[in-house]
């Protein structure tokens, strides 16, 4: 199955292009970890690192048990509230959803999301934590443009000490005093350290790249994967779609507002509004789905079924449909990633999704699809006049819109991430041989090496580990 790997090759990595929702995950998730065997990681011992990260600008601050204000990266809701997220809020209620803070105790409900944003603008990691000390404390130097291509291993004492990089062509050498620190993101963590010669042995000899350390690298590849195929239409009444002059006029606006701004600009559309619910699949207390709305522009849906999946080429904010999206949280399915045989070093690495190996994946979507289907009965939605695009899609129209087998064909012909990939350089205790890193974030057998990124989950948050093993397909 195709995948698109989707990261952001600039400073702050990914949080420099997602959609800037702050979620951090279930309590569940991080006592799974914990009780894999990585000690230090249950969520009594990672709240306090989330809590001193955050500056907290909203509500939740006064949660004093979930939230912190003082941390370097600004939470807050965007200055601007969307009137399909405040409908899509208001149905899930409707539905019996609590509003809950969806960063606290439990993740069960709906509301509008916190984000990491500034007074209506992106706030990066780089722009939290890189760029007020660069240029300002001694022992940071940022080499940017620069193309990591190996890491410098000792083979005799097995010990990194330093990297090879590419800048504008010519190649440069770091040396480490102390340890390595691979942060590269879960697909091309991976693909650095196997061109170093640390991941699986049959498949760093094929490429006749000599083995310092074997180890399970590139494995264990978890997403929250969903469809883009499930589209609301909406009426006159809450389309946003604008025209060219418009756009100019909002873009005008945007730019003349500071220091805060505010307007559909300075939003992510209804990825505002969100909702965790359970599906009769999971027997924990905590979500397995969550729901992701996404700004499409449908306005020809009528004379041709396939143009309602278009993109959106307009911001976020201007739309007349929305992809509905439930995410699965608790994906059963794995996936891999390898080196790119014809050009292992410049070249994209392989990714194998494994999206739907496990058939329990597509029932829990399915029973996502047929609850946010109910949505259509509440009355936000009537008197919005919002409802589900009916007609079936191109490689779908064979069965009949709405029953199981037309969503399993969505799911498995229109599927599609939001770009979460985890799990790659997994975090383990020495007893576990599929585990990469202990849980001090030490590659096993290489000195002075540590992940320090989203490859290091072993399980992707909202997940848990008992769920695995009880878990069957319904
Ligand atoms: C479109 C999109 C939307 C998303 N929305 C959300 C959201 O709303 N909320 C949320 O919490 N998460 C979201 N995510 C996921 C989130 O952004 C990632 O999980 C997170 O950024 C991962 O952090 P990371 O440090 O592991 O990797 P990354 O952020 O990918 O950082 C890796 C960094 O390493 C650099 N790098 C890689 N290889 C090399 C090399 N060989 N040499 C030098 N540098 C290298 C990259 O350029 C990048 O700067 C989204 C992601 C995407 C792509």
């Amino acid at each position: 199955m195709e995948y698109f790997a989707f990261t952001g090759k600039t400073m702050g990595g990914s949080s420099a292009i997602n959609y800037m929702v702050y979620i951090r995950g279930s309590r569940r998730d991080y006592d799974s970890w914990a009780e894999l065997g990585n000690h230090g990681w249950s969520y009594r011992e990672v709240l306090p690192y989330f809590m001193k990260s955050e500056n907290n600008q909203d509500i939740e601050s006064h949660n004093k048990h979930y939230h912190g204000i003082g941390g370097p990266m600004n939470v807050e809701r965007f200055p601007y509230i969307d009137i399909n997220t405040m409908m899509l809020v208001e149905a899930f209620k409707e539905k019996g959803l609590p509003i809950t803070d969806l960063n606290a105790e439990n993740q069960l409900g709906t509301d509008i999301v916190q984000s990491t944003s500034k007074d209506g603008r992106r706030e990066s990691v780089n722009v939290a934590y890189i760029r007020p000390i660069r240029h300002k404390r001694p022992n940071i130097d940022v080499v940017s443009e620069a193309h990591v291509t190996k890491v410098l291993i000792d083979p005799t004492t097995k010990t990194a000490y330093g990297v090879t990089y590419v800048k504008n062509g010519k190649i440069y050498t770091a040396r480490a005093r102390k340890e390595v620190i691979v942060s590269a993101g879960a697909i091309n963590s991976p693909k650095l350290l196997m061109l170093s010669g640390v991941g699986p042995r049959h498949h760093l000899e094929s490429l006749n790249i000599p083995v310092i350390a074997d180890l399970d690298v590139g494995s264990n590849l978890q997403d929250h994967v969903t469809t883009d195929a499930l589209v609301i239409g909406l009426s006159n009444k809450t389309s946003t779609m604008v025209n060219g002059p418009q756009l100019v006029s909002e873009l005008y606006n945007y730019f003349r507002q500071e220091p805060k701004k505010n307007g559909p600009l300075a939003v992510s559309g209804t990825l505002s509004g969100t909702a965790f619910i359970k599906s009769p699949y999971t027997y924990e207390d905590a979500p397995d789905l969550q729901f992701h709305f996404d700004g499409r522009n449908v306005k020809e849906f009528y004379s041709d079924p396939t143009t309602y999946l278009a993109s959106n080429v307009f911001p976020l904010s201007f739309y007349d449909g929305l992809a509905t999206r439930p995410l699965l949280l608790s994906p059963k399915s794995r996936g891999t990633i390898l080196l790119n045989h014809t050009d292992p070093v410049y070249g994209p690495p392989l990714i194998y999704s494994g999206f739907f190996t496990e058939r329990i994946d597509v029932d829990v979507l399915i029973a996502g699809m047929k609850f946010v289907l109910g949505l259509e009965e509440t009355e936000a939605f009537k008197e919005s006049g919002a409802s589900f695009i009916k007609i079936p899609v191109e490689a779908c129209s064979s069965y009949v819109w709405g029953t199981d087998e037309y969503f399993y064909c969505l799911l498995t012909h229109y599927t599609s991430t939001i770009y979460h990939p985890v799990g790659t350089c997994k975090m383990g205790p020495h007893s576990d041989k599929s585990a990469v890193i202990d849980p001090r974030l030490r590659v096993y057998g290489v000195r002075n090496l540590r992940v320090v990124d989203a490859s290091i989950m072993p399980l992707i948050v909202r997940d848990d580990a008992e769920n695995q093993k009880v878990k069957a397909s319904k």
